[in-house]
């Protein structure tokens, strides 16, 4: 960001220059700032966060009032959501099946709020008043009282089914809510029968205390009250909340998806992880694609590309690098081992050369000769992924404004702010430099079908936002 260095400018020249020279020379400054891309994309990210969690047809239904939340699966989910709601002043009511779990999770909710004092986030007084909003039970029906539940069980559609027929018979007026990552709300939903238009997704971002992304998802049965209350509650625990229709993925990871595909073929056919990584951080992104799948755990998504084989089309390309890794029982971080290499504890991944070796070795068994790839083309292939998908996602309602598509982005995968978001930064650079580059990849690479909705913006003179 050039504004930061530019107020450096500004306090300098008032140590060396006359006084009236200094303030010329800071106006100067501002105005050469004011007009600049940089800020236009923080202007849009301003406006953007405004709007988030709005409805444009928010009809008559009200909020239900929420204070009391129970929570189903004290795991790393659960009890995130659970200390990112005790700080926003609800009280939290815990349940898990699994004893040891539960307990793990209040320790850990226990530990959180220790540290908050610990680094004079929270005073002692405030610690003990949040620590007596949270209890444990024992059963689902000791969260009789609740107004909301929110589900962070494992991530299976029996299982969610099973919790969701349940909690509609023990909690019949309750508002429910699942932090599926992937699994179909609709499917969920009918599960509770009658009660299924009080079924809602709210997907938190991991940490949940941390991460200020939440993706309210309304299912085809949702009610307005269910989705209204939803959105109340992302407000009140200082969420940015995006609006997201049902499809696999969502918003953030059916874009991110795309944009991780992309870094994965772009490996196989010449690039390393270490220069994908630093083409995107050199763009801004706070973390590359690779570190970020080392810090995720690479199990998540290998389960998750085992569960969609069966419907995966296999004439198209299929990246193989990850399984490979994972094969050998390196899941990123956690194992030590991933992408890269994390030795004595690290969070620092250093170059792995066996992971180098694999990676020339899986491109020889596909039959790709290795080339040189820019890092331009690296920025272009992973982030015009994401932009071309975000247009399919706008033309099928699944956001409900380009500019929502960008605070996903911003807020949850780490997109640079300055640059306003993926949607906005192609609107920036002009839709139809995009689509021209979208077309050409089409030409080349699998899965770069031009987004019918890019087409008729681009032959229309129109515009994402
Ligand atoms: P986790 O394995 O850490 O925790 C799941 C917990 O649910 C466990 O403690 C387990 O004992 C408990 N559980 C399982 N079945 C249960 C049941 N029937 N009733 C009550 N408790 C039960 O998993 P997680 O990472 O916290 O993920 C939970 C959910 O959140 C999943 O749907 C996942 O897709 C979603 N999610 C995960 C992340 C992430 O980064 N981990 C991010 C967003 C959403």
């Amino acid at each position: 960001m050039r504004a930061p260095l530019v107020c450096i400018d500004c306090v300098e020249a008032a140590f060396t220059l006359p006084f009236d020279k200094g303030l010329q020379f800071e106006r100067a400054q501002f105005e050469q700032c004011v007009i600049s891309d940089e800020a236009a994309a923080l202007r849009h990210v301003f406006f953007a966060e405004r709007q988030a969690g709005k409805l444009d047809r928010s009809g008559e239904a009200a909020p239900a009032p929420v204070e009391n939340v129970g929570i189903i699966g004290a795991g790393t989910m659960g009890s995130g959501i659970a200390i990112a709601l005790l700080k926003a002043g609800f009280s939290v009511r815990l349940y898990d099946t699994a004893l040891s779990s539960l307990q793990r999770g209040i320790a850990r909710i226990n530990q959180a709020l220790d540290r908050d004092v610990e680094k004079h986030r929270i005073d002692a007084e405030s610690r003990r008043r949040i620590g007596g909003r949270l209890s444990s039970v024992e059963s689902l029906e000791a969260l009789a009282g609740v107004e909301l539940v929110i589900e962070a069980a494992f991530e299976d559609l029996a299982v969610k089914k099973s919790i969701f027929s349940k909690l509609a018979s023990a909690l019949p007026g309750v508002i429910l809510a699942t932090n599926t990552s992937y699994l179909d709300i609709d499917a969920i939903s009918e599960a509770a029968g009658e009660k299924r238009t009080n079924v809602v997704g709210m997907h938190f971002f991991s940490p949940a205390n941390l991460m200020r992304l939440l993706e309210v998802v309304r299912g085809k049965h949702t009610s307005q009250a269910a989705l209204m209350t939803a959105l109340a509650i992302g407000k009140r625990a200082n969420k940015i909340t995006v609006i997201s229709g049902n499809c696999h993925g969502f918003i953030g990871n059916r874009l991110y998806a795309c944009y991780q595909r992309e870094a994965q073929f772009l490996i196989e056919e010449g690039a390393l992880p270490e220069q994908v990584d630093a083409a995107l951080t050199s763009f801004g992104f706070a973390m590359g694609p690779f570190a970020v799948a080392d810090l995720a755990g690479l199990d998540i998504s290998w389960a998750n590309r085992k569960a969609m084989a069966a419907t995966r089309d296999p004439d198209k390309r299929y990246a193989v690098v990850a399984d490979q890794i994972c094969e050998r029982g390196w899941f990123g971080q956690k194992t030590g081992r991933g992408f890269y290499l994390y030795e004595n504890g690290s969070r620092r991944g250093a170059v792995d050369p066996e992971i180098t070796a694999l990676i020339v070795k899986a491109s020889q068994g596909l039959g790709i000769k290795r080339r040189e790839i820019s890092d331009a083309e690296i920025v272009q292939r992973c982030v015009f992924a994401i932009v071309n998908e975000g247009a399919n996602v706008l033309a099928e309602n699944i956001a409900e404004r380009a500019s929502d598509i960008d605070l996903a982005w911003l807020y949850g995968y780490g997109f640079p702010r300055w640059r306003g978001g993926p949607m906005h930064y192609a609107s920036a650079l002009g839709l139809e430099t995009v689509l021209n580059q979208v077309q050409q990849f089409d030409r080349e690479h699998d899965f770069w079908q031009p987004s019918p909705f890019l087409t008729k913006l681009v032959e229309e003179g129109g515009d994402f936002h």
